[in-house]
């Protein structure tokens, strides 16, 4: 039996309610399936960290990760530390570092729950965005000079680098091929930013010539909103650059219903060293503790970080799992107009998974 090493980080806020239905929903899978399992460490990295150690995880963090199959993230922030430096002092500490630098956010509108888009359905809703995650306007170069003075300056330079978008390219035009309907949509800004963007764009262009049964078409990030709303079945897979697409998965995790049922992979693809999986929202401060919180971005998550670690049918039974129990509208939760509390929910997809409630 194959044992894997999860490592799971928890952080803040709900992230600690929605990891550990996620780590409990994990254990159910493999006592089912009999061939995996799992050791799981826990790490209690995150804004609580910070408070006690005037950092957001040990120095040494990494290293501790470094050998792990997979990681299991919760959430990390806290109301009195600034956003910036819970993120770079976890999340982007941990993403960068390990090269994970494909961001993959599935959406599709799962059965029982109802998109903000009249009529829309699961077929007509059904995208993969790739969002890069090692650069681009988030590479953290700038500086600030003069604070405090009238003449203060700040930059942020988005940097993109041949190498860094080819890589990205590549990466979106093989998921886009092994889906169905073979459609990628390279989300540009290059009317308006016309060097990194035109580079971007002539990328796309070149890396399209090695795919060519998949069919591409680019479009400027601020007509690509539109069209998420008004056309989503013309929409499958779709790269962006890592502002763009962190703005467009939240519009496309509202349009699939709450942001509580989103899943991310931060794929490191050569797997020299972890991918880390964690669902799309944030440590809700406002639901903290109160047990409402939706657990199936985490769930879903978990399906991903299976698909990764090479266990297909164990991500199959998860989301066969998952869209029963969405499907049931006894087990919604708050967010998604139900009062179903985040127990009740894991404990009917143990059950689902334990095929009780067939
Ligand atoms: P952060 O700064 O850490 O991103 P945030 O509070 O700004 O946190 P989110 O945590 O993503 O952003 O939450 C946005 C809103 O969505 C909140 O009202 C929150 O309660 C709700 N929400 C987010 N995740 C869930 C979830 N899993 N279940 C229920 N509601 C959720």
């Amino acid at each position: 039996m194959k044992t894997y090493r999860i490592a799971a980080i928890p952080g803040d806020g709900i992230g600690s309610e929605v990891v550990a239905a996620g780590i409990e929903v994990l254990n159910a899978l493999a006592l089912r399936d009999g061939n995996f399992g799992f050791k799981f460490d826990h790490f209690d990295w995150g804004g609580a960290y910070y408070k006690t150690h005037g950092r957001m995880m040990p120095e040494n963090g990494r290293d501790q990760i470094r050998d792990h199959d997979a990681i299991l993230f919760g959430s990390a922030g806290h109301p009195d530390i600034p956003d910036h430096i819970t993120l770079w002092g976890l999340r982007l500490a941990i993403c960068q570092p390990f090269d994970q630098y494909a961001n993959v956010r599935p959406t599709r509108v799962l059965p029982g729950i109802t998109s903000p888009l009249r009529h829309v359905e699961s077929k007509e809703l059904d995208w993969v965005i790739v969002r890069e995650n090692s650069e681009g306007e988030y590479a953290g170069v700038g500086g600030r000079a003069h604070q405090g003075s009238p003449l203060e300056v700040a930059t942020d330079v988005a940097m993109f680098t041949r190498a860094g978008v080819e890589r990205i390219m590549r990466f979106a035009f093989k998921l886009a091929r092994s889906r169905p309907r073979k459609l990628l949509t390279v989300v540009t800004k290059s009317n308006a930013q016309r060097h990194a963007m035109v580079m971007w764009d002539e990328i796309a262009r070149e890396i399209a010539k090695e795919f060519p049964d998949v069919t591409w078409d680019k479009m400027l990030v601020d007509a690509m909103t539109m069209r998420m709303v008004i056309k989503p079945e013309t929409i499958d897979t779709i790269v962006a650059t890592n502002l763009h697409a962190d703005i467009l998965s939240d519009l496309a995790a509202a349009l699939a219903g709450s942001l509580g049922i989103a899943p991310t992979g931060n794929i490191n693809p050569e797997r020299t060293f972890p991918s880390m999986f964690e669902p799309i929202h944030g440590s809700a401060f406002d639901i903290m503790g109160k047990g409402i919180a939706n657990p199936i971005g985490t769930f879903w998550s978990a399906v991903m970080m299976l698909e990764h670690l090479g266990e297909q049918a164990g991500a199959d039974r998860l989301m066969t799992a998952i869209e029963r129990v969405t499907a049931d509208k006894r087990f919604h939760t708050p967010d998604l107009g139900g009062s179903a509390r985040t127990t009740d929910v894991t404990k009917a997809v143990v059950d689902a998974i334990q095929g009780r409630n067939d």
